[in-house]
């Protein structure tokens, strides 16, 4: 789903009514027992009200491996593939945080995530079951429901931090009456990380406006910085989920349309003993990640130090390159969606000096895995669509050559194959090795690669389109 289409959702989702009664919370002002705050937080006492920090008893326990394990249960009402999106949104702070969703069975404190009449959450660990509000029709989306276990991890929303006045300009003038204790400032614990504009904890700029095109928050001193996203957990938000529950995590989250990373200390030694990962999130298209560097120690199939890239927020995802290590080829690969994993681990060995890699988008293409298989163009075997840019890159174990044969070739003929052409290069690179570029009816020969990648390139332009090409791929392994 694009920005587009998921911003237009956003600002139609059910808002909490001011004086409306909130389902499944019995509000009690005699007692202090629970409390509207914000929108979408609940607070367990009067006291908290105030706080606002989550001290020692609102933070789920660590255990003895530094694991922060919170049982959980999520409703049976949400259907399968409800509970998908549910369970891929617990996922990311599974994989990048210390905070491990564990299914409940008879512990006392857990989390209940069930059907509500809109997205809520008490603040931190309150004791019991405690519930956490999704209405089917307006929750569920990855970000929504990370932006309300967060509220349960103990996260208040980030225009609320005591600093907030040096970052935004809150407009209560366009505030819609009634709701101008949605913009409190609190006495927050802001864990010595910078204010984040890009956090799924912040508010949009339109939240709770009384007038179309009133801004009710307005960064500063730059109007136009993006706020309010719900595509997913932030860097600066896994930052503070790992500084809060003092994670031993190495996390970073890029969520850029392209973008460069390292390995700490680059071009210096690699720290010893590490996990670090890195979760490339992209708003649409494909992930297409290319190593510039890679020099990592060396060890008989790669048991020391490594790298890993899966496809996908987590590491059952599919694996685009399995353990990579010493100083060989350079991977590139492309994601089948818009999310990819990077996976780096040390030992306590000898450390090098590591990598660095960089990603773009790519709107059609793909990574092979499988030993053998086939690549076409787009539609075949009906005509290929104009304008087409595509780019494959097979992917076999290190050691491995990899096998072409064209089973069938029918492209736009031109001299010099200038407008639609197929190419084939020998590595994962742009600048790897050309192998050939083909166009019209020629015959395409069978081709080896020399090393385990192999980088094929389609491009169509506006005018006659064809039947494509069929190709088949074989990977010759190591004996
Ligand atoms: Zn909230």
């Amino acid at each position: 789903m694009n920005l587009l289409a998921l911003s237009t959702l956003l600002l139609s989702f059910p808002r909490f009514t001011p004086g409306k009664p909130v389902q499944g919370i019995q509000e009690d002002k005699a007692t202090g027992e629970t409390f509207m705050h914000q929108d979408d937080i609940v607070y367990r006492r009067r006291t908290q009200r105030s706080a606002m920090k989550c001290h020692q008893r609102c933070v789920w326990p660590r255990s003895e491996d530094g694991l922060v394990n919170i049982p959980i249960n999520v409703s049976t009402e949400f259907s399968v593939e409800e509970r998908t999106v549910i369970a891929e949104a617990m996922q990311e702070f599974v994989t990048l945080t210390c905070i491990q969703f564990i299914r409940r069975s008879t512990e006392h404190d857990y989390i209940n995530i069930s059907p509500a009449d809109r997205c809520w959450s008490y603040f931190g660990k309150i004791g019991g079951k405690q519930q956490l509000g999704l209405a089917k029709n307006g929750c569920i989306y990855k970000g929504l429901i990370q932006h309300e276990i967060n509220h349960a991890l103990g996260f208040i929303h980030e225009q609320a931090r005591n600093d907030r006045d040096k970052y935004v300009k809150i407009h209560l003038e366009y505030v819609t009456a009634g709701e101008q204790g949605n913009f409190e400032k609190v006495d927050s614990n802001n864990l010595g990380l910078p204010y984040d504009y890009g956090s799924v904890m912040h508010y949009g700029p339109y939240d709770f406006s009384s007038a179309p095109g009133k801004a009710t928050i307005v960064p500063i001193p730059n109007a136009s910085v993006p706020i309010g996203q719900r595509i997913g957990l932030s860097d600066l938000d896994v930052k503070k989920i790992n500084k809060l529950y003092r994670c031993n995590c190495c996390s970073t989250v890029l969520r850029n349309r392209r973008g460069n990373f390292s390995s700490t200390n680059y071009p210096y030694s690699y720290p010893k003993n590490v996990t670090c990962l890195w979760l490339i999130q992209i708003p649409e298209g494909k992930v297409f990640l290319k190593f510039h560097v890679l020099d990592l120690q060396r060890s008989p199939n790669c048991a020391s130090d490594y790298i890993r890239i899966y496809d996908g927020n987590n590491r059952n995802a599919r694996l685009l390159v399995d353990k990579l290590c010493g100083e060989g080829q350079l991977p590139a690969v492309v994601s089948s969606g818009s999310m990819m994993l990077v996976e780096f681990v040390s030992d306590e060995a000898v450390a090098s000096k590591g990598f660095t890699a960089s990603y773009a988008h790519v709107i059609c293409g793909g990574t092979f895995t499988s030993t053998h298989g086939v690549v076409t163009s787009p539609n075949f075997p009906r005509k290929y669509p104009p304008n087409k840019k595509c780019l494959w890159i097979i992917s076999a174990p290190a050691g491995s050559r990899i096998s072409l044969t064209m089973g069938f070739f029918d492209l736009e003929e031109a001299t010099g194959c200038n407008y639609d052409r197929l190419v084939f290069r020998d590595g994962s690179d742009i600048s790897s090795p050309l192998l050939g570029t083909f166009c019209g009816k020629t015959e395409v020969p069978s081709f080896n690669s020399t090393g385990s990648f192999l980088r094929i390139e389609f491009y169509s332009d506006v005018v006659s389109q064809y039947s494509g090409f069929k190709l088949d791929y074989s990977m010759i392994l190591p004996s």
